[in-house]
């Protein structure tokens, strides 16, 4: 029996249920949280924040996954409180969204100085709050290229991943190869990682999902929602056949069932920014569920995409 670190502590794998493995209470930029055009109170984030889970409990989801790595706004306390209200498992990062969204204080952290900072928040916790992160998030900065300061992050992803068993998440599959390469060196198996945002806008036709699939890489395809017809779609939107046929194939004829994850990054509370309206979490339930019945998926597939696979892949594996 497995168990996976959750804000409110471990919890045994299979009372996980239903999860959405790559989704936000609230992401923002270094700094959103002093800016004072977009500042919050507490109570509208909490206002914003708690139908949205409550909604997502009502239709059967089991855990939330907070994708938000260090310096994007996690506030493990609020975690751990709207966990406990709305009865959501929530399972929080360690880790950074990118070279370029790490504060100048990280820039040029050593391997280990990083790989120490994200052990201690596995084991130890994150802060004060006594809560344990439950994943590791990696990415790659702006610009599409790896830099150095990526590097330094995905190695020392790597060795805490493999010292405490927890998953590692990437920001974009793009520029797979230096990741693919650093994993290798570091002994980490590729089943322990899952490549997301195959299958955004901007960078599907750019990832190479078959290919890190081949390789035993599991896939996010985890920006579902961010549609060209929503009202005011962002630049990373894609029209909602184009998405859901690329899931099909990798799924259907290309064979990678197994190895897949999804997920609609959607921003419960947004930070710094505007969010992306008419956007949530609960699109999983309300749009790609339905959307992959209709296309004849049954429900044992089902199954296997949002229970059984991130299930798999968030258990502690020591
Ligand atoms: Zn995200």
């Amino acid at each position: 029996m497995g168990k996976v670190n959750t804000v409110l502590g471990p919890v045994a794998t299979e009372t996980l249920g239903l999860i959405a493995f790559h989704e936000h209470i609230g992401y923002g930029m270094p700094g959103s949280e002093l800016d004072s055009k977009w500042w919050k109170t507490p109570e509208q984030k909490y206002e914003e924040t708690v139908p949205k889970l409550r909604a997502f409990h009502e239709y059967g989801g089991g855990t939330f996954v907070d994708a938000t790595g260090i310096c994007n706004g996690r506030d493990l306390d609020y975690y751990k409180s709207l966990s406990a209200k709305t009865g959501v498992h929530i399972v929080a990062s360690t880790g950074f969204v990118g070279g370029d969204t790490a504060l100048a204080h990280f820039a040029h952290a050593s391997v280990e100085y990083l790989a120490d900072q994200f052990i201690h928040e596995i084991t130890v916790g994150i802060g004060n709050s006594g809560a344990k992160a439950g994943i590791i998030k990696v990415g790659v900065s702006r610009g599409g290229r790896m830099t150095d300061l990526d590097k330094r992050i995905y190695r020392a992803a790597a060795r805490a991943a493999k010292l405490t068993g927890v998953a590692v998440m990437t920001h974009l599959a793009i520029d797979a190869e230096p990741a693919i390469e650093i994993f290798g060196e570091e002994g980490l198996p590729l089943d322990r990682v899952v490549f997301g945002h195959v299958d955004d806008g901007v960078n599907h036709d750019k990832s190479k999902d078959t290919w890190i699939a081949s390789l035993g890489g599991r896939i996010g395809f985890d920006t579902f929602g961010y549609e060209t017809e929503l009202p005011d779609p962002p630049f990373w939107a894609r029209p909602r056949k184009d998405r859901l046929d690329h899931f099909l194939r990798f799924i259907g004829e290309q064979g990678y069932l197994g190895q897949v994850l999804a997920s609609a990054d959607a921003n419960c509370s947004p930070l710094g920014w505007p969010g992306v309206k008419g956007h949530t979490v609960n699109y999983i339930f309300e749009d790609l569920i339905p959307d992959l019945r209709a296309a004849g998926i049954d429900e044992a597939t089902i199954t296997t995409i949002f229970v059984d696979n991130p299930a798999d892949f968030l258990t502690l594996h020591n």
